[in-house]
């Protein structure tokens, strides 16, 4: 038998199912078998008291990107895929976002450009419909899902790229057309509108004042509407970054229902709160995420809402803005909370923070933690069995972790260009130390080794998650609806 070109040798090795002793055998870019006392590699990585998981799958990251403030965040792709693998991530899925008046098809062609020129881990892409327009949603959306693009995102809020209820039943149906899954950043837009102009009228511009300018029954209102607009057409969805207990509870009643709705949240809704944005002067804007971090009572609804499979992953929304006039600034150095971008970096410390909090201080177990964060995105999103599995045949996507390493996060040691981290002086226990991307090590002692561009594109299909339930709504039921014309 051809030897192994890779090893890995002696540790646990967990999946979101199990966890094992045994040795990871490696050929080329996949796993060619696991099992105890396997043969010699060419090369070996002994992994004695270390688990061996499959590398992260962050869904979630917003790379490059012109946001809705109208400002390129501050990772180019080598970058927050560098900070990516560091933190144990070895796949992310970013955006190619259309703002009004773009050509889908060119946006997507750009943000390809900058990926094969920078990523050096493995990444795909959901498209942002700002402008769905009719050419869009019949030409360019049934060739781009044809080239491997099966998730389109839309928002519900921000005033360069939210959609009416119009337009996102167009973009649902298009995607139940195509076969494609829906992302949604669902808050109600009015509401946020309606409020921050009062505060801001009232003198109340500091970066804390943005938490209470998303209002939470904002998102609770917001996902109704979503769910039903959904259900309307029959299109599965995926609702972006949970953030408060009325919000995970809208989504059980409606997974009750039996209908096909998704849900992530990400660690900042899990470890932090609206206090967090209160802070002297302007750095309350480096905690600037929307929705915004809410009550302590929050974070535990969300725990029972992951555990109870209610949302079924952790991403990171890796919205990286710089706390300088590149970034959180740009409007000057005394701007409202209005006019600070929304988003705070992820990508590196999703994976150490979750660990911490599940595995070394015992609230959830490691193959939840594995499921969370890598086999659950990838199986949703149509990454699985090549992605987010520990399986014979499956990439050599690994990250071997130390679980008795302490780090505390520090501005000093941030991987991404924002050069601050939202976790100053936490420290966590357990961290990836050798990460591997198809069968390559790409972090070792501290170094990264992998080249600009060295990640690969991941076209998908969309998988079951996207399949609508086949429930017809009674309007386009020719047994009641009066036999109308009506194109589902
Ligand atoms: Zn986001």
């Amino acid at each position: 038998m051809q030897p192994f070109d890779l090893v890995i040798r002696g540790g646990t090795v967990a999946t979101a199912t199990d966890t094992m002793r045994a040795d990871v055998g490696i050929r080329g870019e996949t796993i060619a078998a696991l099992g105890l006392g396997l043969d010699r590699g060419s090369r070996e990585i002994d992994a004695h008291g270390e688990l061996v998981l499959p590398g992260g799958v962050d869904s979630h990251a917003h790379i490059e990107q012109l946001s809705a403030a109208g400002i390129v965040n501050s990772d180019s792709f080598e970058t927050a895929t560098t900070a990516a693998a560091f933190g144990g991530t070895t796949t992310v899925i970013s955006f190619a976002a259309q703002h009004v008046g773009m050509d889908l098809k060119k946006v997507v062609e750009e943000y390809h450009q900058l990926a094969e020129r920078g990523a050096v881990v493995d990444y795909a892409f959901h498209m942002i419909l700002a402008d769905p327009t009719e050419a869009t949603l019949a030409k360019d959306v049934p060739a781009l899902v044809q080239a491997g693009h099966s998730s389109l995102k839309v928002f519900m809020t921000y005033d360069r790229l939210r959609v009416d209820d119009e337009q996102l039943l167009d973009v649902l149906a298009a995607a139940r057309d195509n076969g494609a899954f829906v992302c949604v950043h669902a808050e109600n837009h009015g509401m946020i509108t309606w409020i921050s102009k009062r505060l801001l009228k009232g003198g109340n511009t500091a970066p804390k004042y943005h938490a209470i300018s998303h209002p939470r029954v904002g998102e609770a209102e917001a996902f109704t509407r979503l769910i039903a607009c959904a259900a309307l057409v029959d299109q599965p969805i995926m609702i972006f970054h949970v953030s408060s207990a009325e919000g995970a509870a809208v989504i059980r009643q409606a997974r009750g229902q039996g209908l096909k709705v998704f849900a992530e949240t990400c660690p900042q809704y899990l470890f932090l709160t609206r206090h967090d944005l209160d802070k002297p002067g302007l750095e309350g804007a480096k905690w600037m995420f929307s929705p915004p971090a809410r009550e302590k009572s929050d974070q535990e609804a969300l725990w029972q809402a992951l555990a109870l499979g209610d949302l079924q992953l952790v991403s990171s929304d890796h919205a990286p803005y710089a706390f300088d006039k590149t970034g959180k600034l740009a409007a000057g150095n005394n701007p409202t909370f209005k006019q600070i971008a929304n988003g705070m970096p992820g990508l590196e410390a999703r994976l150490p923070l979750l660990f911490d909090a599940m595995v070394s201080k015992g609230r959830f177990d490691l193959n939840r933690f594995v499921a969370w964060t890598a086999t659950e995105p990838a199986k949703i999103y149509g990454l699985h069995p090549k992605k987010g599995a520990i399986a014979i045949g499956a990439d050599a996507d690994i990250a071997i972790w130390d679980p008795k390493k302490k780090v505390t996060f520090s501005d000093a040691t941030v991987k991404d260009r924002t050069r601050y981290t939202p976790w100053p002086g936490r420290t966590v226990t357990g961290w990836p130390t050798t990460v591997l991307r198809r069968g390559e090590i790409i972090v070792e002692n501290g170094a990264l080794d992998a080249p600009p561009g060295s990640g690969r594109f991941l076209p998908r299909t969309a998988g079951w998650a996207a399949q609508p339930l086949g429930r017809i709504a009674p309007e386009f039921d020719p047994r009641t609806n009066f036999k109308a014309t009506l194109q589902q």
